[in-house]
């Protein structure tokens, strides 16, 4: 498969099948890509932050680290990180985020919306959408108090993650619309998909 490009503040939904691999670079550096999955014999079955870092015992994951679905089968692995820093805390930043952390009137829809919207030929609606892997996303974490702080990514033009699917999938991917996550420069995302 070729480079497919999410343009800024979009995104984009594919199938992925049991042993294919996606590719997911940040071109320019510093840019997040939430990502979603989906088991696609059943769409009630979805990534899990909850189960993933319980199992791991970490709130980092990177190389070698399996991705758990709320039924605690393995969806994905890492099986290469050039970064070694991605984000599993946090909702995919949505209109109801620029309202009330940014304060906008007028807000984007964010990832929630574009993840809603490049779902929607598989009828997987807005309640269902769980907490993304933030694919670059930096969230420093202060060890006693539990603050967080959303800090430019550590991604630099060319970095990549790569994920190996263990079953059949349905994905949603994005380029991340919001300001504080991406350094304050929305760019875009290239993805590809081997196997
Ligand atoms: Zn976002």
């Amino acid at each position: 498969m070729s480079l497919q490009i999410i343009p800024p503040r979009s995104g984009a939904a594919f199938e992925l099948t049991r042993g294919q691999t996606l590719t997911v670079i940040d071109p320019e550096g510093e840019q997040v890509s939430d990502l979603v999955a989906f088991a696609r014999e059943d769409l009630d079955e979805a990534i899990s932050s909850g189960r993933s870092l319980d199992y791991a015992s970490r709130i980092f994951l990177t190389t070698g680290d399996p991705l758990y679905s709320n039924r605690s089968r393995i969806m994905l692995e890492i099986v290469e990180d050039t970064v070694g820093r991605h984000d599993f805390l946090l909702t995919p930043c949505s209109a109801d985020t620029f309202r009330i952390i940014y304060g906008h009137e007028h807000p984007h829809r964010g990832c929630h919306g574009n993840l809603v919207a490049a779902l929607e030929p598989w009828g997987i609606g807005p309640d269902r959408i769980p907490i993304a892997f933030n694919i670059f996303m930096h969230v420093d974490v202060n060890g006693t108090t539990g603050e967080l702080k959303v800090l430019p990514p550590k991604s630099k033009a060319g970095d990549r993650i790569v994920l190996r699917a263990e079953m059949d999938l349905v994905v949603g991917l994005t380029a991340c619309s919001a300001e504080q996550s991406n350094n304050y420069a929305f760019k875009p995302i290239h993805y590809r998909i081997d196997g």
